[in-house]
């Protein structure tokens, strides 16, 4: 449960890290807008909430939120305020804030704000997929693979490859014959060629290749294919 916090505040910040670790969230605090951005904008931190002062260095709490909704982010955001005016929880709720919660309160109070978020926040379609080491970015329509060092590398995709690549991740281990990929990928107007299905997969354990993941994608004799979990790049 990674949450990231972003409050320019020390004490309040380490406070609030103090009781989250406690709590058994994973915290990630950083203390200015900008630093913020990077962190929400890297697709390998995959974040459960976001708890957000408004008034920061470099972007603002609310900037933040925008940036994220512009990019139709589901992210939960808590924004934190001295703030209490009808009129700027308008602008905060507006801005795609989902809760806010004003200075001072007490810790149980944010827990119970958190909590109640992660709730919601569940019915929330998901923004990005996970397999193995490849993140699918649905905001982005882009698939990422770590390298060595960890740093997310962006594939590039043809839509086609994309969707085909997606199917895969949403069916790890599992043999997806070629007419099921042929069906899901192509409308039923367009009656692809026997070996389109074929040369597709070829063409994206093309894209694999160059980032050590060909062997990804396995052919299963005379049944299909599947996107194997146990394959491990060398
Ligand atoms: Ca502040």
């Amino acid at each position: 449960m990674r949450v990231l916090l972003v409050e320019d505040e020390l004490d309040l910040g380490a406070a609030i890290e103090r009781v989250l670790s406690r709590e058994k969230y994973i915290v990630d605090w950083v203390q200015d807008g900008t630093s913020a951005w990077d962190y929400l904008d890297n697709p390998t931190t995959q974040y459960i909430l976001a708890i957000v002062d408004w008034m920061l260095p470099g972007l603002s709490g609310i900037e933040l939120c925008q940036r994220l909704r512009a990019r139709r982010s589901p992210l939960p955001v808590l924004i934190l305020t001295a703030r209490d005016s009808i009129e700027d929880r308008v602008v905060g709720l507006d801005a795609g804030a989902d809760d806010y919660l004003v200075k001072p309160f007490g810790m149980a109070e944010l827990l119970a704000r958190l909590r109640a978020l992660q709730r919601r926040s569940t019915q929330v379609p998901a923004s990005q997929l996970q397999v193995s080491n490849l993140l699918l970015d649905y905001g982005k329509s882009e698939v990422f693979v770590q390298d060595e060092a960890g740093n997310p590398q962006a594939i590039p995709l043809t839509a086609k490859e994309f969707q085909l690549l997606e199917y895969f991740m949403k069916h790890p281990n599992q043999i997806l014959t070629r007419d099921q990929i042929e069906n899901r990928l192509w409308d039923l107007q367009a009656e692809p060629t026997s070996n389109v299905v074929a040369a597709q997969i070829r063409l994206l354990r093309r894209k694999l290749a160059k980032y050590n993941c060909e062997g990804l994608i396995e052919t299963v004799y005379g049944l299909g294919y599947r996107l194997n979990l146990t394959y491990a790049p060398e």
